[in-house]
């Protein structure tokens, strides 16, 4: 790790003696708190190796430091958390391109072309995720993070989920198209049972999970009155008991959950975050509200697969896409913890990783709101408060800049300048 620290500030920073560099001065032009939503002019950022030791007024600032880095002409920010995606995935807009993946690519094959979308993520300027299971991939997201803190690859701090849970039958490569003598890949760890359920939780943990994932519904479909509906995958005691193996082992559970059928059963077995909910209805608000329960909604990815899967058949995913704008203002206005999550690798990781913003903005949401749910609310859901997603002292060095006011213009968000992650530069294209 501090091999490349060197390396980086030897090629961008202004530097005499490498070995001795512990302290650098980031002049900002325009500094946002995320934690009161306030723009400040003029400060500076004191890092010191991987923390933010200081933040001070430019005219206050005496402090002599090893190097000093101008962004007096942008606008800094902390590092973007994306609580939602899949490194291990290359988009997917019909079954076949997802079976694709796991068919014809090795796990080694797949795991090389992670390290790709784990830098890509950083340079996008989101220093942390959560990733939301491996799709068929088994443990390599464990790897994935190992190499990113063992400074091998670069990319963003991750929280894994591994091979998230679904139950026998639930989730297949598109069993129509297969031989059924054939043993098929799957995306996830099938159970049957509870016992079976608490045996995959504690399996995963042990492999390094640091989220349990389930699959909670599927099948959905509209009703003539424009609601949604779906099927549960889990029996009742299929789902608490991942719930409570979950919640015993001090671990989370996120729940992807796209209807009431998934969404009521994932909240009863104690799930703190709730994945797309695409057609989530008002008793779900509700439950969210009252229950603190965040909601992770993947916006674009919807928007992204929803043509191409309709022209393939489907045609779900449209009625998701206009339901959508109604959906999040009711669940915005009723006060549901919105967090930053869009199940990139369900898109392709070449298409901006800051478009869910545009839709947050556009549908009702305060601009800065939109960006404290990828910094402190994202913070929060990953128990990392004052961290990340904040610059403040003893906060980790994970830094972004851009040109122009995002609180003004949310798609500046889009193309990120300049990307710090644990007072390591990856990015400089100013
Ligand atoms: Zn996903």
């Amino acid at each position: 790790m501090r091999k490349i620290f060197s390396a980086f500030i030897f090629c961008f920073c202004i530097a005499s003696n490498i070995d001795a560099q512990k302290t650098v001065a980031i002049k900002c032009g325009q500094l946002l708190d995320t934690k009161s939503g306030q723009t400040l002019s003029n400060q500076v950022i004191v890092v010191r190796d991987n923390k933010v030791e200081a933040v001070v007024a430019a005219n206050a600032f005496k402090q002599k430091t090893d190097s000093i880095i101008d962004l007096s002409n942008y606008f800094v920010l902390p590092g973007l958390i994306d609580c939602h995606t899949h490194v291990l995935l290359q988009g997917d807009i019909t079954s076949d391109d997802y079976a694709a993946q796991l068919l014809k690519e090795s796990i080694p094959y797949r795991t090389l072309r992670a390290a790709r979308s784990a830098n890509i993520c950083l340079q996008n300027g989101f220093t942390t995720i959560r990733d939301l299971e491996t799709e068929g991939a088994m443990y390599a997201d464990v790897d994935v993070k190992r190499a990113i803190n063992n400074g091998v690859i670069a990319g963003p701090r991750m929280f894994v989920a591994t091979r998230a849970i679904n139950t026998v039958g639930h989730y297949p490569l598109s069993p129509k198209e297969f031989n059924w003598e054939l043993d098929l890949p799957k995306g996830i760890q099938e159970i049957n049972g509870a016992d079976e359920a608490r045996k995959a939780v504690r399996e995963q943990i042990a492999h390094g999970a640091d989220w349990i994932k389930i699959y909670a519904d599927r099948s959905y479909y509209q009703l003539p009155d424009g609601s949604f509906r779906g099927l549960p995958n889990f029996t009742a005691e299929e789902i608490n008991a991942v719930g409570d193996e979950t919640i015993k082992s001090r671990k989370k559970l996120a729940a992807h959950a796209m209807t009431r059928d998934g969404i009521l059963a994932a909240i009863n077995a104690g799930a703190t975050s709730i994945e797309h909910g695409s057609g989530m209805d008002d008793e779900c608000v509700q439950l969210m509200v009252e229950k603190n329960i965040y909601w992770c909604p993947t916006i674009f990815v919807n928007e992204y697969v929803a043509e191409g899967r309709a022209k393939a058949g489907s045609i779900i995913n449209m009625q998701f896409k206009n339901a959508a704008p109604a959906i999040f203002t009711k669940a915005l206005n009723a006060g549901i913890k919105i967090v930053y999550g869009t199940d990139i690798g369900g898109y392709d990781w070449n298409v901006s990783q800051a478009k869910d913003f545009e839709y947050m903005v556009a549908w009702g949401m305060n601009s800065v709101k939109a960006i404290q749910t990828a910094t402190t609310v994202a913070a929060q859901l990953l128990d990392m408060e004052g961290s990340i997603g904040e610059i403040k002292v003893g906060a980790f060095a994970d830094i972004i800049a851009v040109k122009g006011d995002p609180t003004k213009d949310i798609k500046l968000l889009q193309q990120v300048k300049w990307v710090m992650k644990d007072g390591i530069i990856y990015k400089t294209s100013r």
